[in-house]
Formats: structure tokens, C-alpha cells, sequence
């Protein structure tokens, strides 16, 4: 008899997991599953990495990764600004009193209500999408209101078609090629005729989920001849140039990297380059990263309701689609783990699926589990904190989870878990029928 048969634990293939210097198994017991954690020191870290790696340049959150009071209050401290897209997100910025002069309002269709929350509140920078939007805008607008414009660049991101936004033929920004009815020209022309509008610069965001920095450099080279284009064409000089996001993580082990350092390089050259051969004068360089801020810091922790071994093994936990859309939205890939470290039981192939009705409800297709799996155990996907919490639904009236924040050990409750009193609060159920006549 080894001492590895007596003490089990020595024996196992992976040690339990542990998390933010909480063993998980704990912050499952204490906050029930499935639930999202969120390691405060690896968002603040990656925050700070953005910034030393662009020291000259806006770092701006992309808000609608991950929008909760308690992030944005990290995201705030750590000096960055924020991206919003609706009068929601604003009101959560507003709500912990993030600087309105770091906070950028953008979409393709913004509402009345959008413009008038981010009007209200001071909301530094508008970014318009159609010339319907600066016709609206301006007349809202107070006088002085900064405004960007948002450019397609027509350069081709190699992500899924979803999240593809920088080519023709999609729904965002205005296109460069003036055969077509909504071209730049025609934005910057309507911002200039709108008194209360000043007009500082051009925006882009190529897609999400881009590995390639050669793809981020070649919008780059094209923003920067847009830049000269508009000063030639109507004598302004824009001061501002917004590259958006989009940069990649790894889900998985073996995932293409974002080469964070490349790009701060490739892209400061390039603009340099690119701006002495116009003559123009180098512009402040906003990026905007959301998923590369928040995805590699979140966790989610699921427990097993059923493990079912038919032709393939199915592992059905207590969440799913409603808190993990986007491997129906998007086929994205995860891994997943046991939290429990102690089992001598190989690894075989199974696929972990959620409780909804619906047979694309998958979580993590393909990926080893011991075969001991049983339910009970608890589950862990990592890699869960950006369009998670804020891709949530109510399916199948299943509570979203609690979003809890966990540094050095420690665990806060930034989004309690939805209670069923939640799902029922917006009922009507002795609603006045309101007579509707023409
Ligand atoms: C979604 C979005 C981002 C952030 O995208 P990530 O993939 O999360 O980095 C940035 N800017 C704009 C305009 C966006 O729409």
C-alpha cells in the first residue's frame, strides 16, 4: 500500500480548485450555484497592464462586458473611462459617480432617452452612427456637446459574423465609400451644421474576440488617412481617434493570445507613420477593451444535477443558456473542471449541458471530466466575466446568478442572486385594462 492509496487526495490529478484565494467549494457553499465570481486583483491588474502598455492613450472600459456598480467602481479608480450604450449603463456609471467626462455614450440606434440620460448627466463624448442620429442629437444637445463619428473601416476582423462590425454590409458606423447614401462625408458635413456640436473625432471598432494585430494596425493606418481625407475636404483637423476593441482572449488552453505589447507597438508606429506622411498632428488615442479587461478574472460555478451516459455523457447543470448564451449565440468554445481535486478516476469526454429547454442549451462540448462525475459535484468554467452576467435571461424564469466579487480570500456580493419575488415583481396581475381608441 502506497501512501498516495491511503490519503487520496495525494493522488489526484488536479488539486481543488481554488479561486482568488477562496477554495471554491466554500465560496459555493457560502453563495450557492450557480453563481459568477469575479477576482477583484486580476481586473485591476489587467486594467493597469492597458495602461502601462499605452501610457499616452484613453483607456476606455468597454461597459457592456461586465456592468455592475461594483466593477465599474474598480474600473474608475483604476483611471479608466467607460463606454456606455444606453441610458441603463449610464445610470449604473452614474450611479457610483463615474467621472461624466470619461464616459463615452455610442450605438447604432441610440434612443431619445439614451441622449437625454447622457445629456443630463455630462456625458463627454457622443459617438453618432447615422445621420439621424445627428439630426436628433442636435437640437437636445448642450452647446459644446462633444460628438465622434463612427467610421467603417472596411477592414475584415476574422471573428465570428455576429460580432464582425468594421466591414460593409453591417449595420454600424458610415461608410467610407461615398457612392453610398450614408458616407463620412455626409456625417461630417451634418455634425459641422449643427451649432451645438463639436465635432473632435473618428471612431472604429473592427469586431470582438480579434486575435489578429495586424487587423488593429491596418485600421489604424485607415483611420489615420480618414483623419487627412476630412481635413482636406472640409479644413478641420480632428484631434481624437478612437480604435475601439475587440481584442481576443483565450477561453481555452491553446486559444490564440492577444499580443498586448505588438499592438501597443505596431499601433503607435503606424499612427506615427501614417500622420507624419499626411502632415497631420498625432491625435489622442482612445481604445476601448471590455471582454480583455473582465473574461479571464470571472468564474462560474455550476452544480450537477444529472449525469446521464448514453452515447455521450452528458453532464446537466443547475444554469445554462440563461447565464451562458454564447456558445448558442456565437458557438464559442469553454472548458470546464471538477472543483473537488480528489479522484483517481481517469478522464474521458463529456459534454456539459444546461437545464434549459432547449437542445443547443451546451455549455462545454468535448471536454474531459473524470468519469467518477457524479451529481452534487460542483462544476467550474472559468474564463466567464465578460458577456456572462450581462447577456443574462430570465429563461425559462430560471433566477440569474449572484455576481461576487473575491479578493485575497475574501467574497462581496456585488449582484445578489434573482429571487422569484424578482421574477414576479413586474407582474400585472389585477392590471386596469386601459381603453386604447383612435
Ligand atoms: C463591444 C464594443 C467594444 C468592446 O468589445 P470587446 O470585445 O469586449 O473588447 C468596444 N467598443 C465598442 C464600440 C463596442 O461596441
Amino acid at each position: 500500500m502506497t501512501l498516495a492509496d491511503i490519503l487520496p487526495s495525494l493522488a489526484c490529478a488536479e488539486p481543488e480548485l481554488v479561486f482568488a484565494g477562496a477554495p471554491v467549494g466554500r465560496l459555493a457553499a457560502r453563495f450557492g450555484t450557480p453563481a459568477h465570481f469575479i477576482d477583484e486583483d486580476a481586473v485591476r491588474s489587467r486594467a493597469r497592464a492597458y495602461r502601462e502598455a499605452l501610457p499616452d492613450a484613453e483607456v476606455a472600459f468597454a461597459g457592456k462586458a461586465l456592468c455592475t456598480a461594483g466593477v465599474l467602481r474598480w474600473i474608475a479608480e483604476e483611471g479608466l473611462s467607460l463606454d456606455t450604450c444606453s441610458a441603463g449603463e449610464i445610470a449604473m456609471a452614474r450611479s457610483v459617480g463615474f467621472p461624466a467626462e470619461r464616459i463615452l455614450l455610442h450605438g447604432n440606434a441610440k434612443t431619445p432617452e439614451d441622449f437625454k440620460a447622457a445629456i443630463e448627466y455630462g456625458v463627454g463624448r457622443i459617438v453618432v452612427d447615422s445621420l439621424d442620429e445627428i439630426a436628433q442629437l442636435g437640437p437636445l444637445a448642450r452647446a459644446g456637446q462633444q460628438v465622434m463619428i463612427r467610421v467603417t473601416p472596411d477592414v475584415a476582423a476574422d471573428t465570428h459574423a455576429a460580432i464582425s462590425t468594421g466591414t460593409e454590409g453591417q449595420k454600424f458606423g458610415f461608410s467610407l465609400d461615398r457612392s453610398v447614401p450614408e458616407n463620412l462625408d455626409r456625417a461630417v458635413a451634418a455634425v459641422l451644421a449643427q451649432p451645438s456640436l463639436r465635432l473632435t473625432g473618428l471612431h472604429c471598432h473592427i469586431g470582438s474576440q480579434v486575435s489578429r494585430v495586424d487587423r488593429f494596425e491596418l485600421a489604424a493606418r485607415k483611420m489615420a488617412a480618414t483623419l487627412a481625407h476630412v481635413r482636406e475636404t472640409f479644413g478641420v483637423t480632428l484631434r481624437q481617434l478612437d480604435l475601439g476593441g475587440g481584442h481576443a482572449v483565450a477561453y481555452r488552453e491553446g486559444d490564440p493570445e492577444f499580443d498586448l505589447g505588438g499592438y501597443a507597438r505596431r499601433i503607435r508606429i503606424a499612427l506615427a507613420f501614417e500622420c507624419t506622411r499626411h502632415g497631420l498632428p498625432l491625435p489622442r488615442l482612445t481604445i476601448e477593451p471590455g471582454r480583455a479587461i473582465v473574461a479571464s478574472a470571472g468564474m462560474t460555478v455550476y452544480r450537477v444535477c444529472s449525469v446521464k451516459r448514453g452515447s455521450r455523457t452528458f453532464v446537466a447543470v443547475d444554469g445554462g443558456m440563461s447565464d451562458n448564451p454564447r456558445p448558442a449565440l456565437y458557438g464559442a468554445r469553454y472548458h470546464a473542471r471538477l472543483v473537488r481535486g480528489h479522484t483517481k478516476a481517469s478522464h474521458v469526454p463529456m459534454s456539459v449541458v444546461g437545464r434549459h429547454c432547449e437542445s443547443g442549451d451546451v455549455l462545454a462540448e468535448n471536454v474531459p471530466l473524470p468519469s467518477d462525475v457524479h451529481a452534487g459535484d460542483l462544476i467550474a468554467v472559468p474564463c466567464t466575466g465578460a458577456y456572462h452576467h450581462s447577456l443574462g435571461s430570465n429563461y425559462n424564469l430560471v433566477g440569474r446568478p449572484p455576481v461576487v466579487g473575491v479578493r485575497a480570500g475574501t467574497a462581496t456580493v456585488l449582484v445578489r442572486r434573482e429571487s422569484e419575488d424578482d421574477l414576479l415583481r413586474r407582474e400585472c396581475p389585477a392590471g386596469m385594462p386601459v381603453e386604447i381608441t383612435a
